[in-house]
């Protein structure tokens, strides 16, 4: 079993991640995808590809990332991208995309007036783009897929991606049934976390993971984050990617083993793992 996005490199593992790596072992774990989210997070993720040859890490900047940066510095940050592509066995460009959930959630809003608030959120969506943009272009130029972030800018997002011949994964894909259809029309993949463990029965998700072929899904924890049941509340970790399995095996009624074969193949041949 995968587990195609953990970030082990985050704080949250600093004092037992010698622990958590041996409770994914055990918990039958072939290999783990630590994507990058900064520059600092994308150097990082290689180190920690190298010390455990079952942890592969991908390079990119999160659309967090964008409100601090200057966009003169872009060709710095991909050149640094770059760099790290060609000294590690990165095995795709990520996570990257817009996140358009609380942009401008920084400001100070008593500070400014309604026109000013409205000019820096545009400005920092426009960053957002740029640098989603300027990644994808790395992708394609290395041959590498995507790991896709995307949270309330899937509109967006697809006009940007439909313009280019990708390969990757929307990750912890939460938009509507229409989008994921033009999303798996453009070859792309869609992986889900924990959230599919507790949401409600009649959530559109549950009915998306129904529509979608076994054959282009993706398991993932986002660990620290996004807890499934039954541990929903406490810190995440790889070997938790087991309850995600178990509930995709339940909504499409196939065994957990079949969910678990296919997803491998499905990750294999995506990131292009041995
Ligand atoms: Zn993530």
């Amino acid at each position: 079993m995968f587990d195609t996005h953990a970030h082990l490199n985050f704080p949250e593992f600093d004092s037992d991640l010698k622990r958590v790596i041996e409770r994914a072992k055990s918990a039958k774990i072939t290999g783990i995808i630590n994507p990058g989210s900064s520059l600092k997070h994308s150097r990082t993720a290689c180190e920690l590809a190298q010390k455990h040859p079952f942890i592969y890490p991908a390079v990119g900047l999160h659309p967090h990332e964008a409100a601090g940066l200057n966009p003169k510095d872009l060709d710095l940050i991909i050149n640094k991208l770059t760099e790290l592509v060609e000294k590690n066995k990165v095995v795709a460009i990520g996570e990257t995309g817009l996140d358009y959930y609380r942009v401008g959630g920084g400001l100070d809003r008593k500070a400014l007036s309604e026109e000013k608030i409205a000019d820096e959120i545009e400005r920092i969506q426009g960053i957002q783009k740029k640098l989603f943009k300027a990644q994808l272009n790395l992708a394609q130029e290395k041959n590498l897929p995507m790991i896709i972030h995307c949270r309330d800018a899937y509109e967006e997002l697809l006009k940007i991606v439909k313009d280019y011949k990708l390969k990757g994964v929307v990750h912890c894909f939460s938009g509507n049934a229409k989008q994921a259809k033009e999303f798996l029309s453009l070859g792309l993949h869609l992986s889900f976390t924990g959230v599919i463990t507790f949401v409600k029965d009649d959530d559109e998700l549950i009915k998306i993971i129904g529509e979608t072929p076994l054959e282009k899904i993706l398991l993932e924890t986002d660990a620290p984050y996004l807890t499934p049941e039954p541990y929903r509340g406490k810190r995440n970790e790889p070997a938790y990617v087991k309850f995600i399995a178990e509930k995709i095996a339940n909504i499409k009624g196939i065994s957990v083993e079949e969910v678990i074969k296919t997803t491998n193949q499905n990750t294999k041949n995506l990131f292009n793992l041995t």
